[in-house]
């Protein structure tokens, strides 16, 4: 059976060695005599793998006794909702960050909660960019700062994280776990899982602690961070399934050297796209600025919509699936996530010069 080379924004590719575990391990997990989808979420077995999880991720985020890392349900979108209700009281504004799809989705949520301050905009800069320090208006004792590490769509990713007083609170779905960064300098950092950690079903959420207990009691119990902190995500049933494959991917992560090992891979998968881009001669346009450029999401143009779809429709052909830009903003893009392997890039590579040389 051959797999393709999935780009696919996300859901994504997932490491083989992963699906197979999982796959000799489905109908019987470790002679229970049942799949891990079966049983009771408090039992010994999956107790074990929820443990095991969380202990993995706060190990490979490097965070300490400070923070808890939680698993919820609803995705990214969901914490859109839940971050202002949990952590923007009365009287208090929170500073977003404003500078692609994902974070304009978070803004358009928070809004609804509470007041919301727009501490830089370049939603609409061509190339698209994330923005300078120097360009964003805080507000003094905002509640937080928001913040997307890495703009799926656009394909920018944030190389340095802005300074600010206030607790800062990253959507990093698509780029979580996939470079070592300072995750400790965050208040509360979420991610959905199915782009770099899992399926879809479950969203990591890891949240300092003395910022749990801004969660007001005027918000059902399970909408509160303090609820899912103070039952270690046991208060209800979690999505036990989606964790014990994220338990799996936190194993595979460790096996290939963790963070650093990845993040230098990644970097090198990236550089040969964004090389091939550059090199040649305007036929492939970069839609992102170049110091913005994501390692994750390679975001570029044809000289025409035609060329663009029929580049899509060929490399399919090749075992190339997924290429297809997000429908809001056209043209191509490459999602090379921590588990896409370099041979697929290399392929993308020598397709693209093909393409062009045919089509040039
Ligand atoms: C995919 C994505 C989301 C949306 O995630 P859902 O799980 O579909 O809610 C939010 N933010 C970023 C940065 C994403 O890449």
């Amino acid at each position: 059976m051959a797999r393709i080379f999935n780009f696919s924004a996300g859901p994504a590719i997932l490491p083989e060695d992963v699906l197979r575990e999982a796959q000799e391990e489905l109908v019987d997990y470790k002679g229970a005599g049942m799949s891990i989808m079966e049983m009771s979420h408090r039992g010994k077995e999956y107790e074990a793998v929820h443990n095991e999880a969380i202990a993995n991720l706060k190990r490979l985020m490097g965070l300490g006794d400070d923070h808890a890392v939680i698993f919820q349900t609803g995705g990214a979108s969901a914490q859109f909702a839940l971050v202002p209700m949990n952590l923007l009281g009365p009287g208090q504004t929170a500073d977003y960050i404003n500078a692609g799809s994902w974070g304009a989705k978070a803004v358009k949520e928070a809004k609804i909660i509470g007041a919301v301050n727009i501490a830089a905009d370049t939603r609409k800069a061509a190339p698209a960019r994330m923005p300078r320090q120097d360009e964003l208006k805080l507000t003094p004792n905002a509640a937080y700062l928001h913040l997307t590490t890495n703009e799926t769509i656009e394909g920018t990713q944030l190389k340095s994280l802005p300074q600010t007083d206030a607790p800062l609170v990253g959507d990093m779905s698509s780029d979580i776990l996939s470079r070592p960064i300072d995750f400790s300098k965050f208040g509360l950092i979420y991610a959905g899982a199915q782009k770099n950690i899992g399926p879809a079903g479950v969203t990591l959420v890891a949240i300092r602690k003395d910022l749990v207990e801004r969660s007001p009691e005027t918000i059902p119990a399970i909408f509160r961070y303090k609820t899912h902190v103070a039952e270690n995500s046991l208060y209800n049933t979690p999505p036990c399934f989606a964790i014990y494959l994220v338990l799996l991917v936190t194993r595979w992560i460790d096996a290939q050297g963790g963070l650093a090992a990845l993040a230098q891979r990644n970097a090198e998968k990236a550089a040969l796209l964004y090389a091939t881009i550059d090199n040649s001669g305007g036929y492939y346009r970069g839609t992102a600025a170049v110091e913005d450029r994501s390692d994750m999401n390679v975001t570029f143009r044809l000289p025409s919509e035609e060329l663009e779809e029929a580049f899509v429709k060929e490399a399919a052909k090749h075992g190339m699936k997924g290429l297809k830009g997000h429908r809001s903003v056209g043209g191509i893009r490459a999602s090379i996530y921590n588990a896409f392997p370099r041979a697929g890039v290399e392929a993308l590579v020598s397709f693209m010069r093909d393409f062009q040389a045919r089509n040039g």
